[in-house]
């Protein structure tokens, strides 16, 4: 493979100064796997750490078909038209099972894709989630050296992407559809309650009564959920992404919830919490990688796990055996 990278000075210089090319580059630098760029992803994060921290960092998360694309195409130029640099960073899970990656479609977000003040990069696919968290944060980082003042962080609700995005951000959205039926039922009871904004989606032409309906029941399905550690009340609203209807009142409700917590501290508090976990989850993830990628541990593995498949070896005998192979060859 033909590796053409510059130096980690270089990298730092070029984001700093917001080139988008040096800064597609030097992602690509911390995505990549390859030990020889690690030393280098490793100093060009280092560099940039001092620049950081200074976007809001908000995820947004619904249901494939629940319009997200179309919504941040629209949201995004409410928040581009202030003049607010922006950073569109997405994570889809299912590109690890199916080549066909949802949100790698070009036709997504094609006139946000064009503003020369919105940057649009999807996540590495093919990895572990753990990893793909890990280097969206890291992504996210590097937008926020490049002056990016919002990064907003999509994932398609389809699992445990939503608990990872939202253990990234500031402030979680969560984009319904009016009239599915599961209002008041407890599937995605989990998801509400780490949202910080319920947006129901396609509020426009007949839907909009149903809209407004299905948002008078979440408003009084959320006051049965217990206080949020934030002090923030968490809230219901309604927009046409197509008729660019209730984008600034979005931005608005955004817009108050950053002055309460950074008033009452909470957001500092988050993000320092953030980062003890995403200390631990980053070595978890090493760990991890590093085990199963060991050559010892690789042979037996392939001795010992149909011995477990068919009963014959106990699980946990078999995890202890695996373990100690492992420190026995790192030793
Ligand atoms: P995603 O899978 O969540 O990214 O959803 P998309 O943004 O691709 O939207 C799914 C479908 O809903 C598309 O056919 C959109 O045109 C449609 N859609 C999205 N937003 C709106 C809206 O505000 N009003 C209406 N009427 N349709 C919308």
């Amino acid at each position: 493979r033909k590796r053409n990278r510059l130096s980690a000075e270089s990298y730092i210089k070029g984001i700093l100064e917001g080139d988008r090319v040096i800064l597609s580059r030097a992602i690509t630098v911390i995505e990549s796997n390859h030990p020889l760029d690690l030393p280098l992803a490793d100093e060009i994060l280092e560099g940039i750490l001092p620049h950081t921290g200074n976007s809001l960092r908000i995820g947004i998360t619904g249901v494939p078909g629940v319009g997200k694309s179309t919504f941040i195409e629209s949201f995004g130029k409410t928040i581009t038209t202030q003049g607010k640099k922006l950073a569109v960073l997405t994570i889809d899970p299912s590109s690890q099972r199916s080549k066909g990656s949802i949100l790698g479609d070009k036709t997504r977000m094609e006139e946000l894709s064009h503003d020369p003040l919105a940057y649009i990069r999807p996540s590495a696919s093919g990895s572990t989630l753990g990893g793909v968290n890990q280097k969206t944060r890291e992504t996210m980082l590097l937008c926020e050296a490049a002056g990016h003042e919002v990064i907003l962080v999509e994932t398609v609700g389809v699992g445990q992407s939503e608990t990872a995005v939202h253990g990234m951000v500031d402030f979680f959205l969560l984009l319904m559809l009016a009239g599915a039926g599961d209002e008041l039922q407890g599937m995605k009871k989990g998801i509400m309650e780490m949202a910080d904004l319920l947006v129901i989606t396609k509020a426009d032409g007949d839907n909009k009564q149903k809209c407004k309906l299905a948002a008078s029941n979440y408003r009084n399905a959320l006051h049965l959920f217990p206080p949020t550690p934030s002090g923030w009340e968490p809230k219901v609203q309604l927009c046409s992404s197509v008729e660019k209807d209730g984008l600034e009142a979005i931005w608005e409700t955004m817009d108050s919830y950053f002055n309460k917590v950074k008033i009452n501290g909470y957001f500092q508090h988050k993000r320092e919490e953030q980062h003890g976990q995403w200390l631990e989850e980053s070595i978890n993830a090493h760990l991890r990688n590093d085990f199963f990628s060991n050559l010892n541990v690789k042979s037996l593995f392939e001795n010992i796990e149909p011995e477990v498949v068919h009963g014959k070896t106990a699980v946990s005998f078999a995890a202890r055996k695996l373990l100690q192979t492992y420190k026995e060859s790192t030793n």
